[in-house]
């Protein structure tokens, strides 16, 4: 039995839903189907979900929404016209946004998620009925109903281990009918709707995949597969055919978004392969991603970047004497509430890493300030405008010079490091620049690693 996740672009109008059908009944292992909201059509389209949000702003701040709820029942009914169903979904899928949005909100935030949600939840109704006029038995499943069981963290759910003893009954009823699960959200222990972080049908798609022990997680999105750099900066970018787990994870987290990163754990623990697949082009076998690489293969799989970091560097003689320095600066991010995402220190000072947008300017006072008060330091300083590059590849840890290569590369291109860091397990190193290199070095390290021979 295999599991397979149509993403928005992949849903975005009756005949993307119709390709999807064709996959599905292509093959008798795809029993279970997990499908996003329709995405966007064109370049200047407008997302199902992100349609739903502004309604759902506006019913919270007393504005008008019909015009945007509107916007949102034409976009199904335009899939359930374009493929003649007849079983009347658009006038049902109107009345129970209209339900959700004339509910009485337990919080905005409660609001917000039961209305983004709805966006899966109509279209997994959807499919259902599109693969119904096909002459197959499917079936609509509903989260909640199913037990899929969320943290009350609207907007950023965590899953709850007992969702996967509650799903592992799908695999049952998967062999009966093709089950349509919609993603993307779940249900809080007190019967919430609640949502993972944008993209989270992945996450669904994988935590299904490791409860009902599939053979096979197809992730079908609009690329060919995962490649070795972003296309958008590198247009020949090679195919990778097939990646680790825990590289996937790497590249995932800086800025390779063809698959979301909360989506690789479920699958590996539970063994899972996942195969991200292109869904206008089926038959190509796509990105495999496994437990390890097979021996002698592959060095530096990927290089990905991302913008909107920046730096806290703290200096202070004699640092490395004092105990607990590190732990008494972090203390004042964790009372912040700040996450950090990296520190690369030295002798006498530390960096830490944060997203931009976390380290607001009022927050950045505050921690200047207690840092200031507290530690004793030399130095002190925010730098912004920070992006990472990331070069990631199990095989680095056999490997000799690839670090003296991209180093070089960037110096060849005019890109000045401002911070380099190894990460412990020797899967990836880190690059910090300018926001404005970060093409110029991805393209640098690029050409060096992938496009020389050696
Ligand atoms: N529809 C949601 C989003 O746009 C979730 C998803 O597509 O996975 O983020």
């Amino acid at each position: 039995m295999k599991v397979c996740k149509f993403g928005g672009t992949s849903l975005a109008d009756a005949a993307a839903v119709g390709t999807v059908c064709d996959i599905v009944t292509g093959d008798a292992g795809r029993r279970l189907v997990v499908v996003s909201a329709p995405g966007k059509r064109s370049g200047s389209d407008v997302k199902v979900t992100d349609l739903l949000i502004t309604c759902a702003q506006n019913a919270l701040t007393g504005q008008p929404w019909e015009e945007c709820l509107k916007a949102v029942v034409e976009r199904f009914a335009g899939i359930e016209n374009g493929l003649g169903i007849r079983e009347g979904i658009a006038g049902e899928i109107e009345r129970e946004l209209r339900a959700r949005l004339t509910s009485k909100p337990v919080s905005p935030e409660a609001f917000l998620d039961l209305l983004k949600a709805a966006g899966e939840d109509c279209n997994a109704k959807l499919v259902a009925a599109a693969l119904r006029a096909r002459g197959r038995e499917a079936a609509y499943v509903d989260p909640g109903q199913a037990g899929l069981r969320l943290t009350a963290e609207f907007g950023n759910a965590q899953l709850l281990p007992e969702s996967y003893a509650n799903l592992a009954g799908l695999r049952r009823e998967a062999e009966a009918r093709i089950v349509v699960f919609p993603g993307f959200f779940g249900t809080t222990p007190d019967g919430q709707v609640v949502t993972f972080p944008r993209g989270g049908s992945d996450i669904t798609g994988a935590i299904l995949a490791a409860a009902v022990q599939a053979e096979a997680y197809e992730n079908f999105t609009d690329v060919d597969s995962v490649f070795a750099a972003d296309p958008r900066i590198v247009p020949n970018a090679k195919p990778i055919d097939e990646i680790t787990f825990r590289e996937m994870r790497e590249l995932s987290y800086a800025g390779f978004s063809v698959l979301h990163e909360e989506a690789i754990l479920p699958a590996v623990r539970a063994g899972v392969p996942i195969f991200v697949k292109n869904t206008n082009r089926p038959e190509l076998r796509g990105t495999k991603i496994v437990p390890q690489h097979r021996p002698g293969t592959s060095r530096v799989v990927g290089i990905a970047s991302s913008g909107g970091f920046c730096t806290l560097y703290v200096s202070k003689y004699l640092m490395n004497r004092e105990v607990g320095f590190g732990r008494r600066l972090l203390q004042i991010l964790e009372d912040e509430g700040l996450s950090f995402e990296h520190t690369p220190s030295g002798i006498d000072n530390m960096s830490v890493i944060l997203r931009e947008t976390a380290l607001t300017a009022h927050k950045e006072q505050a921690v200047l300030g207690r840092i200031g008060a507290e530690l004793n330091v030399n130095d002190m300083e925010v730098e912004r405008g920070l992006a990472l590059i990331m070069v990631v590849g199990e095989g680095m840890r056999y490997a000799v010079g690839i670090a003296a290569r991209a180093t070089g590369a960037l110096a060849k291109a005019g890109v000045n490091i401002e911070m380099m860091n190894q990460g412990s397990s020797e899967i990836s190193m880190m690059f910090g620049v300018k926001s404005a290199d970060r093409e110029r070095a991805v393209r640098a390290i690029y050409e060096e690693l992938f496009e020389k021979t050696s």
